[in-house]
């Protein structure tokens, strides 16, 4: 078995002037997660911990720096799983926590429920220990502006930007027991309504790990990447003998096909075997393993 891990930093339109923190994100990220690795952490540990540097990373749409819904608020989405017992927790709709993807990691450990969302989320997360934050503070200035030109876009009926930007960030892993974990955040669309949830939370949809097949992050359009379970599809091809870049490319060009959404994944198999695909013009991602110690970050084809 070898350990690898494998993070995005969402897919999407990326100028030319952001790529340079993306990629150094998902790089520290990937270093980061792969420290775990290296040191006999389990794929579950590398995986929150990849996902955590990227939410309190304010370039990425997930924690500080989570992009503003139609109301002007954060709300986050968030969730992981455990490949070695299907162990899942989620959060969505929720606000006012540094680190949403602790929360859902407190929901997967508790093990009672697989996805809490809203007010309830807030309680459960309190009760558990886990501070709550006043929610403006991951609202960073850069968000605040694109919400204003996003409302100004709207109040003068323009025609919306080419495409959107995405930022959601999410990590895939296997250690050196075979084990995989995947884990997803995000702040969810720009101009979301008040309560909409994604697939980042939704366990199949926008993460999915089993120890039989492998692990899966996706990106993209939230409402395309549920229509086709995106994640537990790209897991199911893994599982029927696809390589990991086959999979997640056949699971990529289904959604296009079926949707014409935007979205992208990343992929890990329990032999550290890596693949990603996106239908985007851009995936931030960074992939870190035995043979490549030293995270390689891409984001273009
Ligand atoms: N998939 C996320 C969502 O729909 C957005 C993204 O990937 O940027 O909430």
């Amino acid at each position: 078995m070898r350990p690898a891990i494998v993070v995005h930093g969402g897919a999407g339109i990326y100028g030319d002037d952001a790529v340079p923190e993306a990629l150094e994100g998902v790089r520290q990220a990937a270093a980061e997660g792969f420290a775990k690795l290296s040191s006999k952490g389990s794929a579950l540990d590398a995986v929150l911990a990849a996902v955590r540097c990227l939410e309190d990373d304010p370039r990425f749409n997930a924690g500080t720096g989570s992009v503003l819904g139609a109301d002007g608020t954060v709300e986050n989405d968030a969730s992981v799983m455990w490949g070695a017992d299907l162990s899942a927790g989620a959060i969505g709709a929720l606000s006012g926590f540094r680190n949403p993807v602790l929360v859902a990691e407190e929901v997967r450990r508790d093990g009672t429920h697989v996805l809490l969302v809203g007010d309830g989320a807030r309680r459960f997360a309190i009760r558990r220990g886990i501070p709550s934050i006043d929610p403006r503070e991951l609202i960073t200035e850069r968000q605040r502006a694109r919400w204003e030109a996003e409302a100004e876009r709207r109040r003068h009926e323009r025609p919306p930007e080419a495409a959107a930007q995405h930022g959601t960030v999410g990590a895939v892993a296997a250690d050196s027991h075979g084990h995989v974990a995947a884990a997803t955040s995000t702040g969810g669309l720009l101009f979301k309504l008040p309560g909409r949830v994604g697939d980042t939370p939704i366990i199949g949809g926008g993460t999915y790990a089993d120890d039989l097949a492998g692990a899966a992050s996706c990106t993209g359009q939230g409402e395309a990447i549920l229509k086709v379970t995106l994640a537990r599809h790209a897991v199911a091809l893994l599982r029927a003998g696809h390589g990991a870049t086959e999979a997640a490319e056949i699971a990529v060009a289904e959604l296009t096909r079926r949707t014409s959404g935007e979205a992208g994944l990343i992929l890990v198999a329990p032999d550290g075997d890596i693949g990603w695909a996106f239908n985007t013009l851009r995936m931030s991602r960074a992939r870190c393993d035995a043979a490549h110690p030293e995270p390689l970050a891409l984001i273009d084809r």
